[in-house]
């Protein structure tokens, strides 16, 4: 729906010069109606949690709890609508972190496999509580360069999607291997739901969930992805997805190899 500003046909200088003109202003155009969108959303995701919020405090204050059992079931409602509310302004900080001018990534060498074994310890109660297995081949010792707060959160988001999105008794694969352009590649593979194909290539955008209602509903803040990306980009890797429905998904990322000679 959007039409060019200065409609013209001409080949000569002024009509490429029109034409050239037009292009940018649908850019900054179609730069606009993001950002409209992304804070429409953000006040969406803001907004339910805080209704909850508002409600259940008010139910008290007017006195409709009477048991101290109610009173403990509202409050805990609260707690976790704060929760949700925390999660999401944390990750949007984060994202307007990552995607301003000045990112601050420490780059040093890091044992890739040594990031992931302690990322998946602080998994341990919560692989336990799903009784979800998981096959780690972690053997390559590739060092790799990166950030390692920033890497950790990596392997962490894609864990927190892979046990969320994996039923009770599921298995979750993690395997390292090195490619060919001076790279090693990470990928965790999960027997869960899967995620439609047509919908593959949305993974990643802010907010894009394949179940807007239910898997906000699992905790999400649907910013996840789009920080894992943000962050694999930023390390000058790469990132893809596979996935079958109801048989799994996998997520493959890529990175750079630490090179001495780079930096003697
Ligand atoms: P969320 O906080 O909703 O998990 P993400 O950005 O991490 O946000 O993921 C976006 C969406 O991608 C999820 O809502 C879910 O629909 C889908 N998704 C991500 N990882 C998986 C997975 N391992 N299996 C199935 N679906 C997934």
């Amino acid at each position: 729906d959007y039409e060019a500003r200065i409609p013209t046909q001409a080949n000569d200088e002024i009509g490429r010069l029109s034409r050239a003109f037009n292009v940018m202003a649908k850019a900054i155009h179609e730069e606009d109606m993001r950002k409209r969108e992304f804070l429409a959303n953000v006040s969406h995701e803001l907004r339910t949690p805080l209704s909850y919020v508002k409600g259940y405090s008010e139910a008290i204050l007017a006195g409709m709890v009477k048991t101290k059992e109610e009173e403990t079931k509202y409050m805990k409602l609260i707690h976790r609508e704060a929760g949700r509310m925390e999660r999401l302004v944390r990750d949007l900080l984060d994202l307007a972190q990552l995607e301003g001018k000045s990112v601050p990534l420490q780059k040093v060498p890091l044992v890739f496999s040594q990031v992931i074994e302690d990322t998946l310890a602080k998994y341990e109660p919560f692989l336990h509580e799903k009784e979800i297995q998981v096959v780690a081949d972690l053997s390559p010792e590739v060092i790799v360069e990166g950030d390692g707060d920033r890497m950790e959160q990596v392997i962490h988001n894609l864990l927190d999607n892979a046990i969320r999105y994996t039923p009770k008794g599921g298995t979750i694969t993690l395997q390292l291997f090195e490619a060919e352009t001076h790279s090693c590649c990470f990928v965790i593979r999960d027997s869960g739901k899967g995620i439609p194909k047509e919908k593959l290539p949305l993974l990643g955008q802010r907010f894009f969930r394949v179940d807007q209602a239910r898997t906000r509903a699992e905790g999400g803040t649907g910013l996840g992805l789009a920080i894992v990306k943000q962050i694999v980009h930023l390390h000058g890797g790469t990132i893809a997805f596979a996935s079958e429905e109801g048989k799994g998904t996998e997520v493959f990322i890529c990175l750079p190899m630490w090179d001495d000679q780079q930096h003697e």
